[in-house]
């Protein structure tokens, strides 16, 4: 581990609860609540066992309420939430969903103030600024505790971000592999999407997407 650590990811104790069986629309996870010491946030895992000689699959969620619980079509994390739980349910790995993480750091009543400000013209980094928040603020150090805790120092991370696989290596995280995780892009979020890849350099192809994935494959 030489690679200086983030100071955005300072090293951070937390406590695993008793492990239950959580049975859902997906199939059945085991589920683990994560206590962080020091800022009393409750973090949350689910894990499918991995076969033996696989590497676990792994998706690091950061809360987004108004996508994963409302459904909302601002964003794509409702959706890549379910996509993940699919893809965990049927190669084993585990779906670490960290809470306090709203709106990337910035919580949800920011959150829904730069969607007021993206209403009057702004992109998704413009209104963060606006705002004279960062455009992203979120922090990766619970994850990284929470992944080596679980017994999953090596894996496949889920994610169309370069920077979050950048940033668990850096914490320790032996990111072998990057999958996609992309959802077809809609009407309603096409231009957040666009400002993720455009200014935020993620992977997405966008336009592409909902073509492959009528094809069974997302991009
Ligand atoms: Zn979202």
């Amino acid at each position: 581990m030489s690679e200086p650590t983030n100071p955005s990811d300072p090293e951070v104790v937390l406590t695993g609860g008793p492990v239950v069986q959580l049975p859902t629309v997906h199939g059945t996870f085991q589920a683990q609540a994560w206590h962080e010491e020091a800022t009393g946030i409750e973090h949350m895992s689910v894990t499918v066992p991995v076969a033996e000689g696989s590497l676990p699959l792994v998706r690091v969620h950061s809360e987004c309420l108004t996508g994963d619980v409302f459904g909302s079509y601002r964003c794509d994390c409702g959706e890549q939430l379910d996509y993940a739980l699919r893809q965990v349910q049927e190669h084993g790995g585990a779906v670490v969903y960290l809470r306090g993480q709203e709106g990337r750091g910035i919580g949800l009543s920011n959150k829904l103030r730069a969607y007021a400000l993206q209403e009057a013209g702004a992109d998704t980094v413009e209104a963060n600024e606006q705002l004279g928040l960062p455009v992203d603020a979120r922090s990766y150090g619970a994850a990284s505790a929470i992944l080596r805790q679980l017994g999953f120092e090596q894996i496949r991370l889920l994610s169309n971000n370069p920077v979050k696989a950048e940033r668990l290596r850096a914490l320790g995280i032996d990111v072998v592999q990057t999958e996609p995780a992309e959802v077809p892009s809609r009407a309603e979020n096409l231009r957040y999407l666009q400002t993720k890849r455009d200014k935020m350099n993620h992977q997405l192809t966008l336009a592409d997407s909902a073509q492959q994935h009528r094809n069974g494959r997302p991009a």
